[in-house]
């Protein structure tokens, strides 16, 4: 029996950002690699499966997942140096452990992870980035897990790599990322982690349930301006707002359900393109059923 826990019915809406989503059908947390590679060997090659981080990027719908969901956060989360100027970091480890970690090394590169509130896995797929830094940049090769259990290495050329965007081997899902970063100095990668995280907290609604950006950047604009001129600022669906602070967030301002934020998403999209001409594609991963489907 592979080790680690196996939970029936589990409330999605514990482990996302937005604190929204139905329940998992089967939610797995392994103890290892190892198990996990022995679980994914035993499951039948129909059954639905989805790895997820934090959830910092994911709308669960209310009906929840079918299947099984794969948790890595905190739980595959090795990190160490490799060398002078590499460092291995197991897909669970949070993004802004990766950054103070390599800062405290000496080495710079990964100060813009700081501010994700991600795991290294779901900045690998979501090829996640700010302030001028994105993660497949410093990505010198990935280990990844087949959906037999079967351990592969992977290059940056094994994938197409875009805005947010992260395609090439469909069922395949990230087991740890090699970063090559540059010498640098602990000092002044440690103050500019500071400076990102104070520019964060001006500009974005902290302590607020959201999921980070909703939409992607059309190109040559920003979509929270088209958001804001289209006077979408606090249009609110049930108990989902489009943040007051930033508009291309969407905050649960208690009890919201995840049939709320799509609805809204919908709304902003539909009225961006009838005043602006332009369709905004939703960044966050909208997935499950929805409660009428469940
Ligand atoms: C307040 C706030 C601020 C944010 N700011 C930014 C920002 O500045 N820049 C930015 O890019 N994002 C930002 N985000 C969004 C989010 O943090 C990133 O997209 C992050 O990379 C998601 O990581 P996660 O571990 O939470 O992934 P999840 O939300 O759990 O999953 C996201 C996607 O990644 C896939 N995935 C997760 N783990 C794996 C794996 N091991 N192998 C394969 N696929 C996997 C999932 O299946 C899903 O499709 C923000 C979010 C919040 C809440």
């Amino acid at each position: 029996m592979p080790r680690g826990t196996l939970r029936l019915k589990e409330p999605m809406a514990r482990h996302t950002s937005w604190r929204v989503g139905g329940p998992a059908e089967r939610f797995y947390e392994p103890a290892s690699v190892a198990d996990l590679a022995a679980f994914l060997a035993e499951l039948p090659a129909d059954e639905p499966l989805f790895w997820m981080g934090l959830g910092s990027n994911l709308l669960v719908r209310d009906g929840g997942m079918p299947g099984t969901v794969i948790m890595t956060s905190g739980l595959l989360n090795g990190l160490e140096r490799v060398g002078e100027q590499r460092v291995r970091a197991e897909a669970g480890v949070a993004c802004a452990k990766v950054a103070r970690f390599a800062a405290r090394a000496g080495l710079k590169g990964a100060e813009f992870l700081a501010g994700i509130p991600g795991t290294t896995g779901g900045a690998l797929a979501m090829n996640a980035g700010a302030f001028g830094g994105e993660t497949w940049t410093v990505v010198e090769r990935v280990e990844t897990l087949d959906r037999a259990g079967g351990q592969h290495e992977r290059a940056p050329e094994d994938y197409r790599i875009g805005y947010r965007q992260v395609s090439g081997q469909p069922d395949e899902w990230f087991i740890a990322a090699h970063l090559r970063l540059e010498r640098g100095d602990i000092t002044e990668s440690s103050r500019r982690i500071r400076d990102l995280l104070k520019r964060r907290s001006d500009t974005q609604p902290m302590g607020q349930a959201s999921c980070g950006s909703v939409f992607r950047n059309p190109p040559g604009d920003f979509a929270a301006r088209l958001i804001e001129v289209s006077g979408l600022k606090g249009r609110c669906i049930g108990r989902a707002c489009v943040s007051q602070k930033h508009a291309n967030f969407i905050v649960n301002t208690g009890g919201a359900m995840a049939a709320d934020i799509e609805n809204l998403i919908r709304e902003v999209a539909d009225t961006v393109e009838r005043l602006h001409g332009v369709r905004l594609v939703p960044e966050v991963k909208i997935v499950g059923r929805t409660a009428d489907d469940a």
